[in-house]
């Protein structure tokens, strides 16, 4: 090993004693190159195997060493042959099982023979149970030492054991401990300010904890090492985004300012005032279009909080401009619903709307297009069609990007390259609620604004659950419900399924309820029908033509039609929090009293009573996604799974939602005073997942 090397960050696994190209390359797999890899590579958990315990003070679940002396020992032939032995230690009594074992074995726990055992107690027919225990033999005149640390383990590979761990980390904390240096990239004064222990002393301390150290703190990520390393991983996140966005910032927009005319005459066209959050939210964006940046701004709102004005409102300030505008929304039902509403209220004032989805091929599309590269299109609304490589504008100055989260931020990006010379202003529309932390932290490149008060008037969706054994009930009301002159929609979701079974739910269950109710007018969109009966079906059910609109998710987002006051949902339970929310928030739109029935068929398991109580209790889009980040974690919440955007190794926004205030001052200053060490810690958290800030 070169003894001048002094940054652990240089030195390769391979110089440590027993690592030669097979264990490198098992520790490759893990991403583990060098020895300070090695010492961010945390245990999962921790044993305690420092002290030993009395019998008596076990409770089930409890791991734990016991010196104990044998009773009795004796094999059973039951459903599986066992041996077991009773052993004891004064304070109490407790099984060791067996269910290998050999002769010489059974021969050596003859009574009175004293063992040390570790193992994890369990409740047995009897009493408490070690199945399989550690053990060692003892002997009276030679007390074996107890661990001096807590026992680490190690998330693993195949064919690398926990003790190869042990003794990788072991000499990897004795170079730490000799001096050889863990770049520590976080400034003393903000160590101190933030009362954080050093990088080198959280890591020793994590990967052999002294005895005194709490293992429920540990186990909760709550020890002042772990928030040490949560609070670097989530500044470096953090400190990504915003390099993303200092680049996109850099660069020069549209400087929209008007005299608000077109904005004007579209508000008096309306039969309605805009809510108090809609206008503050239009004045952020009115703010964001004069500044000559490109704007990057995220708006939440809750269902039905009215995003399509804000959004329509963001067009007219940049078509009185004379910048064309593009809105994309993630389905083509969708885009044909904003197609309509933007045609509604910019026809009147002389603008017209263009169309583009993946249904236009060939001239129709080729005109498309050619009008909006030749500038003489300034309005379009679409779907990924919009996307794609030759669509070209003559003059984009804004796009907006309705129901973001199905978008990824790839997508994100693609947009931001369409605009000739300047960059167009963007701006995203989530109907998916992000409590405030997460979308702190996973939209650090945007700004945020919520729209946090819905239209007058409105009055929360009342929601019940009950069993799929009440399915007739369930279709008596909904047959009330429309003869009252109400619509009603029944979602059919089978998650998990193929969607062609989705579909053929659906198709039977539109048979079964037309059968049922002769008198209603049924309807049925799913994912396999044409884009064209799609259209023409929601259409109908818009028009009131319909009184019951039978459906898989694909009614999940954005679907608006005031008069339907029903939703029936069926097999809820699998569904999560964010889904159901939002299928929900297709009624309650107008100004009648509405209903969800969230039908489950039974037995119904732990969580998913959790999540249907939940929607039956709020109607609170942040409170709901709160409670579904804690179920399920931001990839899930975000949709985002799969690309690991927000996947932390340390950190957990719940957990530690209290340090990312911190985190964001600290992200600021340290842009401002020590602008070197955001790559260096980037790259120590983010590695090869870099895709944010490599833009
Ligand atoms: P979402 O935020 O879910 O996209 P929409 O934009 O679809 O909501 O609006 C929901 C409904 O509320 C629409 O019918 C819309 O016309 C209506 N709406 C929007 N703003 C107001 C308002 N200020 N007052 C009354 N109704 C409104
Ligand atoms: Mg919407």
């Amino acid at each position: 090993m070169n003894a001048k090397a002094d940054s652990l960050a240089t030195i390769p696994v391979t110089a440590l004693r027993g690592v030669g190209p097979r264990r490198a390359q098992q520790l490759a797999r893990l991403g583990i190159d060098t020895v300070q890899d090695l010492l961010f590579h945390l245990p999962l958990r921790y044993q305690d195997r420092t002290r030993v315990v009395p019998v008596g003070s076990l409770r089930a679940g409890d791991q734990a060493v016991i010196e104990v002396t044998v009773d009795h020992a004796e094999v059973r032939f039951g459903r599986r042959r066992s041996l077991l032995v009773r052993v004891s230690d004064g304070s109490g009594a407790l099984m060791l099982r067996f269910f290998h074992f050999t002769a010489a074995q059974k021969q050596a726990f003859a009574r009175g023979v004293r063992l040390r055992c570790f193992g994890e107690a369990r409740n047995g027919p009897a009493m408490l149970e070690l199945v399989h225990p550690e053990y060692t033999l003892l002997r009276d005149d030679a007390p074996a030492p107890v661990e001096e640390a807590l026992t680490p383990i190690y998330p693993t590979t195949e064919g690398l054991h926990q003790l190869s761990w042990r003794d990788l980390t072991g000499q990897a904390l004795a170079l730490l401990h000799e001096g050889r240096a863990l770049q520590e990239l976080l400034p003393e004064a903000v160590l101190r300010e933030h009362r954080l222990p050093s990088l080198p002393e959280a890591v020793a301390l994590l990967h052999r904890p002294p005895p005194d150290v709490s293992t429920q703190l540990l186990s909760e990520n709550g020890h002042p090492a772990q928030q040490r390393l949560a609070f670097e991983e989530l500044l470096a996140h953090q400190l990504s985004l915003r390099m993303l966005r200092r680049r996109a910032r850099a660069h020069a927009a549209p400087r929209v300012i008007v005299a608000g005319e077109l904005e004007r005459r579209l508000l008096d066209t309306l039969p309605f005032e805009p809510t108090g959050a809609q206008r503050r939210v239009a004045e952020e964006i009115a703010g964001d279009l004069a500044s000559g940046r490109p704007m990057l701004r995220l708006v939440q709102g809750d269902v039905g909080s009215g995003k399509t004005l804000v959004a329509a409102l963001a067009a007219a300030r940049a078509l009185e401009d004379g910048w064309q505008v593009a809105l994309m929304a993630p389905t083509e039902l969708l885009a044909e619903q904003h197609r309509q509403n933007l045609a509604q209220w910019f026809a009147p004032l002389g603008i017209e709307v263009g169309w583009l989805t993946g249904r236009h091929k060939g001239r129709r599309r080729a005109a498309v297009l050619e009008h909006l590269a030749a500038g003489e299109l300034a309005l379009v609304v679409g779907s990924h069609a919009l996307f794609q490589e030759d669509v070209r504008f003559a003059r984009l100055g804004l796009a907006i990007v309705d129901e973001q989260h199905r978008f990824g931020v790839h997508q994100r990006l693609a947009l931001r390259n369409k605009g000739d010379g300047l960059v167009p202003h963007q701006l995203i529309m989530t109907a998916t609620p992000i409590p405030r932390t997460l979308a702190m932290t996973a939209y650090a490149d945007l700004d945020l604004s919520v729209i946090d008060e819905l239209p007058p008037g409105r009055q929360p969706v009342k929601t019940v659950v009950i069993s799929d054994e009440r399915r007739s009930e369930v279709v008596a009301r909904v047959g009330e419900n429309c003869r009252q002159g109400r619509q009603a929609y029944w979602a059919c979701t089978l998650i998990e399924e193929s969607e062609a079974l989705q579909c053929q739910a659906a198709e039977d269950t539109a048979r079964e309820l037309a059968e049922a109710l002769p008198d209603l007018r049924v309807g049925l969109v799913h994912g396999r029908l044409k884009d064209a009966d799609k259209e023409g079906v929601m259409q109908a059910f818009k028009a009131g033509e319909l009184d019951l609109l039978v459906a898989t998710t694909v009614i999940e987002v954005g679907v608006d039609v005031p008069n339907a006051s029903l939703m029936i949902i069926e097999n809820a339970e699998r569904l999560g929090l964010a889904q159901l929310h939002q299928l929900r928030g297709r009624v309650g739109r107008g100004a009648a009293e509405s209903h969800c029935v969230l039908m489950y068929h039974p037995p119904l398991g732990q969580l998913a009573r959790e999540r249907l109580g939940m929607l039956r209790e709020s109607s609170d889009g942040f409170a709901i996604a709160r409670k579904d980040l804690a179920l399920r974690g931001p990839g899930e919440v975000l949709g985002t799974r799969q690309t690991g955007e927000v996947q932390f190794r340390i950190a957990d926004l719940v957990r530690d939602e209290a340090l990312i205030p911190q985190v964001q001052a600290l992200a600021d200053r340290l842009l401002r005073e020590h602008p070197e060490l955001a790559a260096p810690l980037i790259r120590r958290w983010l590695g090869e997942k870099v895709h944010y800030a490599a833009v």
